[in-house]
């Protein structure tokens, strides 16, 4: 079903899924329901969810990339400071609806309405910014692959499919 981050919807149409992840701060600040509200009432589908406290392998994995950089350190101390919620969501085009429902890196540029925008933290010192959504197509299948085990995954039927996508 899964095929380079892509899956094929009821209707015949190209799905894709990504991974996206409540940071301490969003959990530690009560707003996991709200993003989980948020995502569903944009239509995307759930197919996996758990609590999870990163170890630094984890993290290490994840930010491999911004491993030169100066607050990878401090990142690395964020992420692994209290649990995340990982989830992976479904949807066509979820990848870059994500991470326009997400805003900017920093707080401070996101517009209002969006999830960074409107749950203002304080980036500069301490990389707090609620959530992680991933940047492509390519990312997404290496960090559901990474935070995930096939099993985890959950396909199901979703009937309000054909009201969403037809
Ligand atoms: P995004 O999460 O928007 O995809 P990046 O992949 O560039 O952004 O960075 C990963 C995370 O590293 C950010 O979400 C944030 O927590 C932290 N970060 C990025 N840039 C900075 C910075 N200039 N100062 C402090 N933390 C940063």
């Amino acid at each position: 079903m899964l095929r380079g981050g892509e899956v094929l919807g009821r209707a015949g149409m190209g799905l894709e899924r990504t991974f996206v992840a409540v940071k301490p701060d969003g959990v530690q600040r009560r707003l996991v329901g709200e993003l989980v509200r948020r995502f569903e009432r944009r239509g995307l589908t759930l197919v996996g969810m758990k609590l999870v406290q990163a170890s630094e392998e984890l993290l290490r994995e994840h930010y491999g990339a911004l491993r030169e950089r100066p607050f990878y350190r401090q990142l690395l101390k964020y992420m692994s400071s209290g649990p995340v919620v990982a989830m992976v969501w479904q949807g066509l085009d979820v990848v870059k609806t994500v991470r326009t429902m997400i805003g900017e890196t920093n707080p401070a540029d996101s517009r209002p309405g969006t999830i960074r925008g409107d749950f203002y933290g304080s980036l500069s010192s301490s990389c707090r910014n609620v959530i992680h959504g991933s940047d492509s197509v390519e990312s997404a299948r290496q960090e559901i692959a990474l935070w995930f085990r096939p099993e985890e995954l959950v396909c199901w039927e979703d009937a309000a499919e054909h009201w969403i996508y037809s």
